[in-house]
């Protein structure tokens, strides 16, 4: 029996659960936040507790607003990957050790008494910016959203659905190589985009260069502070002293961002491609960069490059700025059980154990 989604509950609950931290965020029926709570993610006290956590936050969230369990339409969480998406398990994840193959989607339904739907973070980003932000005017529904964080996350919409891949573990652009002489990887491989466009992979390269015949005196020193020693220092570098070698690590970072860009265009011929996180917002130091590797490495976006940045065109593919900063995977989490509830928009649950 089908329900509307108004029969079903007016709000739904977002999580973004991080290495870190962990938001929890109440969403009415057209998304607006209602209310939201942050707390430490106490990851060695293990999955269990944390779940426990998590349903102790959304008690009082709904008890506060005056809402009661049945007005909830579901809770949506992301969570870092690897996950298993079809049976809701947790891979091995580095930023949470000690929480491998937790059935973490069945543990929270069961503990906050609320049905749950598991997305990964990259994925529950990529949904917000498709439906709220840069990717909400594409006609083809169609995006991949790169996210540049402390790692290199990416979402990939196809036809207005998620794509999870086979085994829930598509769009892992991250560890796309775009140099097989490159850096090792944690993930075994070498030269992986990671390693060059997430926070990490700057501050790497940020060390690399200050080391070298390039590095100028205050990058050096910058390098050496291990407090100030942020990519958006090194930015305000770049931007304010107009440093030459801070200028210079943006720059390697666009030109790597922009070979994984190009193979991700030349694959899926995408209409739009979308850079977020926190690392995006120096874009117009590795944006310029950025674009000409795109276009030396894509042949397919030399093809379909747009004669302007502006205005979405059909038959054109842009590469814009995310628009919806670090609340994207809040957002995202929350709109799952919506989406879910939306046949037409329903996110990716075709493959099935049984089927595969
Ligand atoms: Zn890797």
């Amino acid at each position: 029996v089908q329900r509307s989604m108004n029969e079903k509950g007016q709000f739904t609950i977002g999580i973004d659960l991080g290495g870190t931290s962990t938001r929890v965020g109440l969403y009415g029926s057209t998304m607006q936040l209602v209310d939201s709570y942050r707390m430490p993610t106490r990851v060695s006290a293990g999955p269990s507790a944390c779940v426990g956590e998590m349903a102790g936050a959304i008690f009082p969230l709904l008890r506060n607003n005056g809402i009661v369990a049945g007005d909830v339409l579901g809770i949506g969480i992301g969570s870092p990957g690897p996950i298993n998406l079809h049976t809701g398990v947790l891979g091995v994840l580095p930023n949470l050790p000690g929480w491998e193959n937790f059935p973490l989607r069945d543990a929270l339904a069961e503990a906050a008494e609320i049905p749950t739907i598991l997305e990964s973070d990259a994925n529950a980003a990529a949904i917000a910016e498709w439906k709220f932000g840069a990717g909400q005017e594409s006609v083809l529904d169609t995006m991949a959203v790169v996210t540049l964080g402390t790692g290199v996350g990416s979402g990939l919409i196809l036809g207005g659905r998620v794509w999870h891949g086979m085994s829930g573990m598509g769009g892992e652009v991250g560890h796309a190589t775009v140099d097989p002489n490159g850096v090792l990887c944690n993930c075994g491989s070498r030269g992986c985009l990671e390693m060059y466009a997430s926070a990490n992979g700057l501050l790497r390269s940020a060390t690399e260069i200050a080391k070298s015949a390039e590095g100028s005196a205050a990058l050096r020193k910058l390098v050496a502070e291990e407090d100030s020693f942020t990519p958006q220092e090194i930015a305000s570098l770049a931007e304010r002293e107009d440093d030459r070698s801070a200028r210079i690590v943006f720059e390697r970072m666009g030109f790597y961002l922009g070979i994984g860009i190009a193979n991700l265009i030349n694959t899926l011929d995408l209409p739009i491609v979308i850079v977020g996180g926190g690392v995006a917002s120096a874009w117009p130091l590795f944006a310029p960069e950025m674009f000409r590797a795109v276009r030396e490495f894509s042949v397919v976006y030399r093809m379909v490059t747009p004669s302007q940045n502006e205005t979405l065109e059909w038959n054109r593919t842009f590469i814009r700025p995310a628009l919806l900063g670090p609340s994207a995977g809040l957002l995202g989490a929350g709109l799952l059980p919506r989406l879910a509830a939306i046949e037409s928009t329903s996110v990716d649950t075709s493959l099935t154990p049984e089927m595969a």
